[in-house]
């Protein structure tokens, strides 16, 4: 079900998770981790959020920090040549100067942990800072998730 919802809502309706008897906590459902977490309890596989949602959550805090007017550009996707791993898609690259940082966003339940293989191993080599903003953080808090992003630039 949580996979499967039958209106296949964004995180939570009353077709999936939503009840009456829940409905102080509506706004804190979300089908998708829970989907996540089951799988993680169940299979033992890591959990991930699908990459639809990781993208779209990256397309909103892409665009947010491009309107802020900040002295830093972003961009969305961009290849960037990393030192030991070879080219990487950075899901937000941020440039100042000479200066690059990559944002990308993790999955709620698995804290600073990069969504693909080369946005680890380039978060390993440290070469070019990579910071992950929490997909949850993204979609409940948003103005803290630009903070955040800021705060790493100032
Ligand atoms: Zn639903």
């Amino acid at each position: 079900m949580l996979e499967d919802c039958p209106e296949n809502c964004d995180q939570s309706c009353y077709r999936c998770l939503r009840s009456f008897r829940n409905r102080f906590e509506h706004s804190l459902l979300d089908r998708h981790v829970g989907a996540s977490l089951l799988r993680y309890l169940i299979h033992g596989t890591e959990p991930t959020l699908n990459e639809d949602r990781l993208e779209r959550s990256a397309d909103t805090l892409c665009e947010d920090l491009s309107s802020r007017g900040s002295n830093a550009q972003f961009t969305r996707g961009t290849k960037i040549e990393i030192e030991g791993v070879g080219t990487i898609t950075a899901p937000i690259l941020a440039q100042r100067g000479d200066q690059q940082w990559i944002f990308g966003v993790h999955d709620p339940l698995s804290p600073d942990v990069a969504p693909t293989d080369e946005l680890r191993r380039a978060k390993e080599t440290g070469s070019v800072p990579v910071l992950l903003i929490d997909d949850m953080v993204i979609s409940r808090n948003f103005p803290f998730a630009t903070g955040q992003v800021l705060q790493a630039l100032a």
